[in-house]
């Protein structure tokens, strides 16, 4: 049987099970309102924002407006994806050539390169890729979001899957790593515990060594404040991300909330590179 679960599929079930429903609620006069001006000397962007389905570019643009954000979409793309060859990548892109907003992929698996030519990769104006699918020791890909992730030793679990953030921060040419230190709901209560310094710092020089900026991400409310602490130290930029399916695009109050606290200023910020600096272009 196929279990796998794609993360449009689980959306759609936690709809249903009214899970989603802080995500997916109507924005109100209120929420908009209590989203703060711009205080910032670099624009408010949300690089993950997916519009799909009933929710229409329009309504995005309309609802990240009143919020003060601009958008930067996150299609989802890879080898099995609908978008998953150079021919349906340039449909995309077609398809949201007019709207003022950064086009971009959320990369999948490990192999999403493979099924693009490095020139239409390049068209992008970012790719964004996370550590969320991850390959178990019996090589079944388990989604780290749904109740499928089991986990029975947590320290052997968090090694391994500090390896694997190295690994598709070290593999895949993405400028962005989203949902960065995502943990299971099965172990998130322990998220500072289970996320040392020596982990957490594997993850921040991999994506210091790559240039790969780390999303400061409002669905979540992840990475910790020590972990962005440690990367900005390091020298490494950031994107904010509200990894919304809907309405939730570009509320990014947590993003904004961490940008404060660590006094971000624009060049601690991710931007779109140049073609030829993009990833695809210079590690590839
Ligand atoms: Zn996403």
């Amino acid at each position: 049987m196929n279990s796998y679960i794609s993360r449009r599929q689980f959306l759609a079930g936690a709809l249903v099970a009214g899970t989603a429903e802080a995500v997916l609620a109507p924005a109100t006069t209120q929420s908009v309102a209590a989203t703060p001006a711009n205080e910032f000397d670099f624009p408010i962007i949300d690089f993950h924002a997916h519009v799909e389905g009933n929710f229409t570019l329009q309504r995005a643009l309309e609802l990240a407006n009143a919020r003060g954000a601009k958008l930067g979409l996150a299609e989802h793309a890879g080898c099995k994806e609908e978008v998953h060859n150079d021919a349906t990548l340039k449909a995309y892109l077609e398809r949201v050539k007019a709207a003022p907003v950064y086009k971009g992929i959320q990369a999948e698996g490990l192999d999403w390169m493979k099924c693009f030519s490095k020139e239409a990769i390049a068209e992008l104006d970012f790719v964004l890729s996370d550590a969320l699918t991850f390959p178990e020791k019996d090589g079944r890909l388990v989604h780290l979001w749904t109740p499928e992730a089991k986990i029975t030793d947590k320290q052997d679990f968090m090694d391994r899957y500090v390896d694997f953030n190295v690994q598709v921060i070290s593999e895949e040419p993405i400028d962005i790593f989203a949902n960065p230190t995502f943990l299971p709901e099965a172990i998130v209560k322990e998220y500072d515990v289970l996320w040392t310094e020596p982990r957490m710092t594997k993850v921040i020089k991999a994506a210091a060594k790559y240039g790969v900026a780390i999303e400061i991400n409002s669905l979540y409310n992840i990475p910790s404040e020590k972990f962005l602490r440690m990367a900005k130290a390091a020298g490494v930029k950031f994107s904010f991300g509200s990894n919304a399916h809907g309405d939730g695009v570009g509320k990014l109050d947590y993003s904004i909330k961490m940008a404060k606290v660590l006094g971000v200023t624009r060049e601690n910020m991710f931007m779109p590179a140049p073609r030829d600096q993009k990833p695809i272009m210079r590690r590839t």
